[in-house]
C-alpha cells in the first residue's frame, strides 16, 4: 500500500504542490496515478474531489534545479485529473494519460472549484449545528450538489424556524471567527459533545465552528468563518418524517442573487413597476388577464351564436376562422351543428401555419369521414362518433378541396 501524505489536511488552502509520482496503474476509465504526497481532496465524507492539472517535470528533478525545472513545467499542457479518490487507503488521481512512477510533478487544484466546495460545506456545518443545538434535530443527508447543497433533518421545521437559522448563520459567519480542527485523544473524545454519523473511537477528526457546530469531518474547510461568506437558505419542504432544506453559500449566493435581479429587472422594465413593487404588478396583470379572458369568452359566445343564425338551415357547413383557442374551435363548431341541420367543419389557423379543428353532426357517425380527412390532410385527432377535434398540416387550399369533395359526395 502506498501512503500518501495528505497536504490538504495540513493545509486546506494549498493550490499548488510538488510530489514523485509512486505507481500509474491502469485502471477502467484511465490511469490512476499514486503520489507521495497531494493536496488534492479525494471524494469523502459528502464533499466531492477535486479536479486540477499535473505538470510533469523531469524524473531527476531536484535541489537548485527544481526551480528551472518547474518553469519548463509550467509551458506544458498539464494533464488532467478528472477524479480523485481513496480505495484501501490509498489516494488514486485519474488521468487519461500514464505518468511514469518515478516522476517529479507539479500538481495544481482546480481553485475556483474547491474553495466552492470549502465554501458550501463549512456553511452546510454551520446550519447543521445550529439546526441540532436549537431544535435538536440530526442531519441525516447532505448532498453538494453543483448548483444547491440539500440537508435533511429528522424533523420539522418552519419557514419562520428557517427565517431564524439563517440569520443566526450569518451573524456567526461576519464575526469571522477562526475555525478549529483538532484530533482528540480517546478520552477527550468520551467527554466532547459532537455531532457524528456513527459512533467513533480513535484518529476522530473534530471541525469546530465556535457557537455554531462541533462534528467529526473528514472534508476540507475555510480557515476563518467569515470566509463562507453568506448562507441563503432557499427552501424547507418536507422529507420522509423531517424536512430538506436547500441552501447556497458564498459565491453561489452571489451569482444566484445576480440572476433574481436580471429576472426581476427584465420583469420591473417590462411592467413599469419599481424594483420591489414587481410581484404586486405581476398579481395586477393576471387580474386583468383574467377580466380580460371573461370578456373575451362573452364576446365570443354572442359572435358564435351569430354564426349559429347565419348558418341556420345551410346543411353541411365549413368555417375558416384564424387565431381560435382550441376551446373556443369546439364551442364554436357545438354552437353551429346545432342549428346549420348538417355537418358542421370548423378549422382555425395556428401560428405555426397548421390548422386545429372540430367536426360535428348530431347523431351522426363521423369516423370513416374523420379517418379519411386524417390521411389527406396529415392530421390528426379524435372524439366521439358524432364530434371530433384534432389538427391538420395542410394548406388552406387542401382543406377547401377536401371538404368541397366531401360535400359532393352523397354518400359522406
Ligand atoms: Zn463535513
Amino acid at each position: 500500500m502506498i501512503q500518501t501524505r495528505r497536504l490538504y489536511y495540513e493545509d486546506s488552502y494549498r493550490k499548488e504542490f510538488t510530489a514523485r509520482v509512486m505507481d500509474c496503474r491502469e485502471g477502467k476509465r484511465g490511469w490512476l496515478i499514486l503520489l507521495d504526497q497531494t493536496a488534492f481532496y479525494p471524494e469523502g465524507g459528502g464533499q466531492p474531489a477535486d479536479h486540477g492539472l499535473l505538470f510533469v517535470t523531469y524524473p531527476d528533478a531536484c535541489g537548485e534545479q527544481e526551480g528551472k525545472k518547474k518553469e519548463d513545467a509550467a509551458l506544458q499542457l498539464g494533464i488532467e485529473v478528472t477524479d480523485v479518490h481513496e480505495k484501501d487507503g490509498e489516494i488514486l488521481h485519474r488521468t487519461q494519460e500514464p505518468i511514469p512512477a518515478g516522476s517529479l510533478v507539479i500538481g495544481q487544484i482546480d481553485w475556483e472549484r474547491r474553495f466552492d466546495l470549502m465554501q458550501q460545506h463549512s456553511g452546510e456545518h454551520m446550519v447543521s449545528g445550529l439546526i441540532h443545538s436549537r431544535f435538536g434535530y440530526n442531519n441525516v443527508g447532505f448532498h453538494l450538489g453543483s448548483d444547491v447543497v440539500t440537508i435533511d433533518f429528522d424533523g420539522l421545521l418552519t419557514a419562520e424556524d428557517v427565517k431564524e437559522i439563517e440569520a443566526n448563520v450569518n451573524a456567526l459567519i461576519w464575526e469571522n471567527t477562526p475555525v478549529e480542527i483538532f484530533y482528540p485523544s480517546p478520552e477527550e473524545l468520551s467527554v466532547l459533545d459532537y455531532r457524528s454519523k456513527k459512533e467513533l473511537t480513535q484518529d476522530v477528526r473534530i471541525v469546530r465552528f465556535p457557537g455554531a457546530d462541533t462534528c467529526a469531518c473528514c472534508g476540507t474547510h475555510v480557515a476563518g468563518t467569515g470566509a463562507v461568506g453568506m448562507a441563503k437558505l432557499l427552501s424547507v419542504t418536507g422529507f420522509r418524517e423531517g424536512v430538506r432544506i436547500e441552501m447556497i453559500c458564498g459565491r453561489r449566493v452571489l451569482t444566484y442573487l445576480n440572476q433574481i435581479n436580471e429576472q426581476n429587472h427584465r420583469i420591473s422594465v417590462r411592467l413599469s413597476a419599481k424594483i420591489d413593487r414587481t410581484a404586486e404588478a405581476v398579481d395586477r396583470l393576471a387580474e386583468e388577464n383574467f377580466q380580460q379572458k371573461g370578456r373575451i369568452l362573452t364576446l365570443e359566445e354572442e359572435a358564435f351564436a351569430a354564426k349559429a343564425r347565419e348558418q341556420a338551415g345551410k346543411g353541411n357547413v365549413l368555417l375558416l376562422e384564424r387565431g381560435l383557442a382550441s376551446d373556443s374551435v369546439r364551442k364554436l363548431c357545438d354552437t353551429v351543428m346545432q342549428t346549420c341541420g348538417g355537418r358542421c367543419a370548423v378549422f382555425s389557423e395556428n401560428p405555426d401555419g397548421s390548422f386545429k379543428y372540430a367536426i360535428g353532426q348530431k347523431d351522426a357517425d363521423l369516423r370513416t369521414l374523420v379517418k379519411e380527412m386524417n390521411q389527406a390532410l396529415s392530421g390528426r385527432g379524435g372524439g366521439k362518433p358524432f364530434f371530433v377535434q384534432g389538427s391538420v398540416k395542410a394548406s388552406l387550399a387542401e382543406i377547401q378541396t377536401f371538404w368541397n369533395q366531401a360535400a359532393g359526395d352523397g354518400t359522406k
